[in-house]
């Protein structure tokens, strides 16, 4: 955290709260059934987690960014840290010590299929007392990214946090039964297919275009539904507006972290002052040049990369 010697930023493009992950990854012939123990690949380890993901693609892209996130005092905790600020991420806001850093287990198979068990760590004892002493980034930031590898009254009180004139992004990952107020915050609400079925349920209807007017009336302001190759759609109800922006094509190498750079990207523009239309605009070519490279961090591209695809 800051100490007294060390201003925290007075201007941010965009505060991410969210979680950091070390990826710990193994490929396998096939994954073990129970009791069995199988031989893998030598271990992989990459900095991962959906908060961490999203600060360094918005700071690739070149904007002020800074993570409020917790990580243990341990050597995936000083990886982490060391890939933020490589990004050029600002890390003064990252919490350390109170459990270990956060990690996801991965086994990959060779068709690609994984298992994967979190032990979320560190990124559970991010508490809403921690948001509310980092009030100086809120004040520094025009968007605050959040999505809910964090616990929930974490997630509450980030909403509750926001300086006047700055707007929330919020992609419910893994999705969550949401209190009103974090929804009717959301400006917008970001969604991938399944996490808008999962917050729909039954009142889902059969197209996209559906389920962004359904969820708008659930209070977000306004919402963007990502849609893998085809692109996203934006909804917003001061215009009553709902737009599909496609996306470029890609030959597609690996998916992971797409929505993270996305919604980081989206973010990110819309605080420039960006219409919602036009940041989806941005935000899914930066999310189809991640699709071209593998991993998710890795993958993320700066702002150069972006206006080749
Ligand atoms: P998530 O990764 O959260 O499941 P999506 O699959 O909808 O979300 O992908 C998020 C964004 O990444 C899309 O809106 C799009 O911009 C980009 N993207 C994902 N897959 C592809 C693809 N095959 N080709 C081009 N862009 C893609």
């Amino acid at each position: 955290m800051y100490e007294n010697d060390e201003p925290a930023p007075v201007r941010l493009d965009l505060l991410v709260v969210g979680s950091a992950n070390a990826d710990l990854v193994i490929g396998v012939e096939r994954r073990p059934g129970p009791g069995e123990t199988v031989l893998g690949s030598d271990l992989v380890v990459h900095p991962g987690g959906k908060g961490a993901n999203q600060a360094v693609a918005a700071a690739r892209l070149g904007a002020r960014t800074a993570l409020l996130a917790r990580v243990g005092d341990d050597a995936h905790g000083r990886l982490l840290l060391e890939s933020q600020q490589q990004a050029g991420v600002d890390t003064g806001g990252v919490l350390v010590g109170g459990a270990p850093t956060g990690v996801a287990l991965i086994t990959v198979d060779p068709s690609g299929d994984n298992s994967i068990v979190v032990s979320p760590g560190a990124n559970a004892r991010l508490t809403p007392e921690d948001i509310k002493a980092a009030d100086p980034l809120f004040r520094a930031a025009r968007v605050v990214s959040v999505q809910l590898e964090i616990p929930l009254e974490t997630v509450a009180e980030t909403a509750r946090s926001l300086a006047p004139g700055s707007r929330l992004v919020l992609n419910p990952s893994p999705p969550a039964p949401l209190p009103e107020d974090v929804l009717s915050a959301c400006d917008p609400l970001v969604v991938n297919e399944h996490e808008a079925r999962y917050i729909l349920g039954d009142t889902a209807g059969p197209a996209p275009e559906d389920w962004a007017r359904t969820l708008l009336t659930h209070g977000p302001r306004s919402v963007v539904v990502t849609l893998g190759a085809a692109g996203a759609l934006v909804a917003d109800s001061r215009t009553a507006d709902c737009v599909r922006v496609p996306s470029p094509e890609v030959d597609a190498v690996d998916t992971t972290g797409a929505g993270d750079a996305f919604t980081a990207a989206l973010a990110w523009r819309l605080g420039l002052g960006d219409e919602l239309a036009a940041a989806a605009a941005f935000a899914v070519r930066v999310g189809a040049a991640a699709v071209t490279g593998q991993g998710a961090q890795a993958s993320f591209p700066t702002a150069a990369q972006v206006a080749e695809v």
